[in-house]
């Protein structure tokens, strides 16, 4: 029986920040202008607990979008004392965050640590040097490095983010960075492929014509090409794309590869090119059968059937069936030429 993991999402603003990343209008990513109001915030935990079936196998409290650690310490410690409350009363299971890489040392761990924090999120973005200067991330490769080596000697959950798409990066340098991040074995990967925030100095680079944004095609492909990587090393990909609903106003983005059903898009053009992958080892005939594990029936398809239309096309197939098969792994697809 699949788990049923739970998430309670708390965004910090900014408050301050001192960096200039130039995708970022941090009020606008997270959605929120007013300061934070810890009544407010309690109430919201509350009532998300009141939606949660009991029998949820996991819940944790999540402060998202600022960089946590780096907020003023007692504000963090006002945050984790309401989550602290839920925990004591065994109402959540665990408490997440994140951060900047820069803004990890022993001193943050130590702290986390004693307010019960479970795993923390580094904002990597990037693995390419050239690129975090580019993106005015104002830290380095080597302070991720630094950062999860820590992270992993204090033994928390560890996630990892990063940003294809950004300014100097090419879809090499991406899968550099997704293979680096294998490296440093994460637990789970978030994929947000850069989109241009309006009021962000990406806009500006943006409208200036010094900063061209990744298509929607060039970024399906490039998330598909980082997502398999991934899978491959099991290791869990929880996020492709911001969401309009939680975390971004739609109509602050300017442009760039938004769309709200991104990770469809992304699962379908794996799927399509692993069927692509094994028709080149065979000579195609007139009809071909497709087995997939029956969660990706519609990742198959592709949205208005746009695989099956490409194959048929491409292929100059007649017809295609498709079979459900559910001791298949996710992702995984059999091709049978009939
Ligand atoms: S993305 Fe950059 S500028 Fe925005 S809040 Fe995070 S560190 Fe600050």
């Amino acid at each position: 029986m699949s788990k049923q993991n739970y998430i309670i999402p708390i965004f910090v603003p900014q408050l301050g920040c001192p960096h200039d990343c130039v995708f970022c209008n941090q009020e606008e990513i997270t959605g929120i202008k007013e300061q934070i109001n810890l009544k407010q915030i309690s109430e919201r935990i509350d009532d998300y607990l009141a939606t949660i079936p009991r029998q949820a196998d996991r819940i944790e409290v999540a402060f998202y979008g600022g960089s946590f650690t780096g907020i003023p310490q007692q504000l963090q410690q006002d945050l984790l004392t309401v989550a602290n409350k839920r925990l004591a009363r065994g109402r959540i299971n665990g408490i997440r965050l994140s951060t900047r890489p820069d803004y990890i040392d022993s001193k943050i761990l130590d702290f986390l640590k004693q307010n019960n924090v479970t795993a923390i999120e580094l904002g990597v973005q990037s693995l390419d040097n050239n690129v975090l200067a580019a993106a005015g991330r104002g830290h380095t490769r080597e302070d991720t490095l630094h950062a999860v080596e820590l992270i992993k000697e204090y033994n928390f959950g560890l996630g990892l983010q990063i940003m294809p798409g950004l300014p100097s990066s090419s879809e090499d340098s991406d899968l550099a960075t997704g293979r680096g991040i294998i490296n440093l074995g994460p637990e789970f990967v978030r994929i947000y492929p850069t989109l241009v925030i309006k009021n962000t100095e990406l806009a500006r680079l943006y409208q200036r014509g010094v900063y061209t944004p990744l298509s929607l095609k060039e970024a399906v492909g490039s998330t598909a090409k980082l997502l398999n990587l991934f899978r491959r090393v099991n290791i869990d990909v929880i996020r492709i794309g911001l969401q309009p609903s939680e975390s971004v106003n739609q109509k602050e983005i300017l442009a760039g590869p938004f769309h709200p059903a991104l990770r469809q898009l992304v699962e379908s053009k794996l799927l399509l090119t692993k069927i692509e992958e094994k028709l080149k080892e065979v000579s195609v005939g007139d009809k071909m059968r497709i087995t997939v594990h029956p969660k990706d029936l519609s990742n198959l398809k592709g949205q208005k059937n746009k695989n099956f239309v490409y194959l048929k096309k491409e292929y100059d197939i007649n017809e295609i069936r498709f079979n459900l098969d559910d001791t298949l792994v996710r992702g995984e697809v059999v091709v049978d030429l009939l």
